[in-house]
């Protein structure tokens, strides 16, 4: 799918899906705005706190059942799902576009992996397996059972709705849970239109519903009381309301939050690549609307100047345009609000003197949320600048004088969620690698969140893993059986 016309035809009309079907939500309707145009492509209520109940008590009927089924059945279920996802990713990416913003060519690899996702996860679903515990052999068997936590409320942003269900609903399934999923009153569209498209390949009833609405109905999500684990992706101070209404009640928790990840450049690279690099990466894809971009650029002072005479040179041919178009290296950021909200923070930062703003951080000249991307240079790395996430295309270059230097800066915030490391020097690469206080490390590249690769954030950056093995572990909760082999009065077997 290719255009704002045909993404708009197939938008659902409901921001829910609960049980088997879509559902409209109470109370006045909501105008969705495309912020590639700034024109209403939806009027629709959202989801209230009825359908927040329902759709628990949806999930809590089908539990039973789903945790029950063979290994092998939900296996082979999570694969046709994968398919699905892979047979539509035109459709849901379109919609993701029309959401939020994305140029399609991107929202197309993020549908496409979060059809990996679930091949992955597919995977695990028959190979959960517990194990013997050595307490008394022969006295007593002792095994643990791993089993399904119960019903998961998933909390996504809207930055990248499809991979970012995919994330949670994946794992969660695979491990018997059931998912009521709650996307951001942005971005309902994508998920509504998931949920409807895996209920059609044979996904049971309840076992996955979607209430599309606001941070209140998160709240009320959060603190059901049918609500067994909690996985939440968002920012800092939505995180702490969930983890606070999650320690109220003992609920574990995932908490995927925000960062102000660095990539440290050391003087062995080529400056004009780096510097390239550093600014799509940074600052250009998905408008800088990424949890773990290097959104801090780290220059070693040798190759300094000629790296930021390229980010400057490279931010002078970002290509930003409809994000319908195949051409479109960034598109619009998420709304009007959003284009506000950021525009300020480069103009307080540019009074404040946090650095020197050398390109972009102004409006394009055209209908929709655009704006350019903002270079920053010799930016103070206690600066907010420095500091704060700004989630948008705002780049801060800092220059550093070695490597103890660039570590002390890459760890000197609150935040700890990704680092990238650039060199060719192999022992650099590993030695800085594990100097940096990340969850998340990516060498001369960018990761694409390979399902396998556990992600998750340290400090500020959040709690818990998703992907691979380890994120799989999170929707399991374990049972150990002791049992002694001689019956009471009885003699031994
Ligand atoms: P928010 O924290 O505002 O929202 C995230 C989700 O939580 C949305 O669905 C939102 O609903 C909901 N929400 C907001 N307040 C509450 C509440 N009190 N109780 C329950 N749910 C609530 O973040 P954004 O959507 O603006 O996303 C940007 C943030 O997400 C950034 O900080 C970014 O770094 C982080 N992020 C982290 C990732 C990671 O993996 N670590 C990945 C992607 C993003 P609504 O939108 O309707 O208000």
């Amino acid at each position: 799918m290719t255009n704002r016309r045909e993404a708009e035809a197939v938008a659902p009309k409901a921001t829910s899906f609960i049980g088997q079907d879509e559902v409209p939500g109470a109370g006045e309707p909501l105008a969705f705005v495309h912020p590639g145009d700034g024109l209403v492509y939806a009027e629709l209520p959202l989801a209230g706190p009825a359908e927040v109940d329902a759709a628990v008590a949806a999930a809590r009927d089908a539990f039973p059942a789903w945790r029950a089924l063979n290994p092998a059945a939900r296996r082979d279920l999570l694969h046709r799902l994968a398919g699905v996802l892979r047979e539509h990713s035109g459709e849901l990416a379109g919609l993701v576009s029309l959401e939020m913003g994305m140029p399609v060519r991107a929202s197309v690899a993020g549908v496409t992996q979060a059809a990996e996702w679930f091949a992955h996860y597919a995977g695990w679903a028959d190979k959960i397996t517990g194990g013997t515990v050595p307490v008394a052999p022969g006295a007593v068997h002792d095994y643990t059972v791993p089993g399904p936590r119960g019903v998961v409320a998933a909390i996504i942003p809207w930055n990248g709705p499809v991979i970012a269900l995919a994330l949670k609903v994946a794992p969660a399934l695979a491990a018997g849970n059931c998912v009521v999923l709650k996307p951001s009153e942005l971005a309902p569209f994508s998920s509504v239109r998931l949920a409807a498209l895996l209920a059609s390949a044979g996904l049971p009833e309840g076992v996955l519903s979607v209430v599309g609405s606001g941070p209140d109905v998160g709240e009320r999500l959060v603190g059901h009381p049918g609500v067994d684990m909690i996985s939440f992706t968002g920012g800092d101070r939505a995180g702490r309301v969930v983890g606070r209404a999650a320690a109220d009640r003992h609920v574990p928790t995932v908490l995927e939050l925000g960062g102000k990840s660095a990539s440290l450049v050391f003087p062995d690279v080529d400056p004009a690549r780096a510097g390239k690099l550093g600014l799509v990466l940074g600052a250009v894809q998905n408008s800088g609307q990424g949890c773990f971009l290097p959104t801090r650029l780290l220059v070693h002072r040798d190759i300094y100047p000629a790296v930021l005479d390229a980010v400057v040179a490279a931010a002078g041919e970002v290509r930003i345009g409809d994000p319908f178009d195949q051409g479109t290296a960034m598109g619009p950021v998420v709304s009007e609000a959003a284009a506000e909200r950021i525009l300020g923070v480069v103009s307080a930062a540019a009074s404040r003197g946090d650095g020197r703003l050398v390109a972009g951080g102004a409006r394009v000249d055209r209908p929709g949320s655009y704006l350019t991307p903002a270079v920053f240079a010799d930016v103070d790395p206690a600066s907010p600048l420095a500091q704060e996430e700004v989630f948008g295309p705002v780049l801060a270059l800092t220059p550093f004088q070695d490597e103890d230097h660039a570590v002390a800066l890459a760890n000197g915030t609150r935040y700890g969620l990704a680092g990238y490391v650039w060199t060719a020097d192999l022992a650099t690469a590993h030695r800085v690698a594990d100097r940096l206080d990340a969850g998340y490390v990516s060498v001369n590249g960018m990761a694409g969140l390979p399902p396998g690769a556990p992600f998750g954030g340290w400090k500020a950056s959040g709690r818990g893993t998703e992907g691979g093995l380890d994120g799989l572990r999170e929707y399991l909760h374990t049972k150990n059986v002791h049992v002694q082999l001689r019956a009471p009065g009885g003699a031994r077997p």
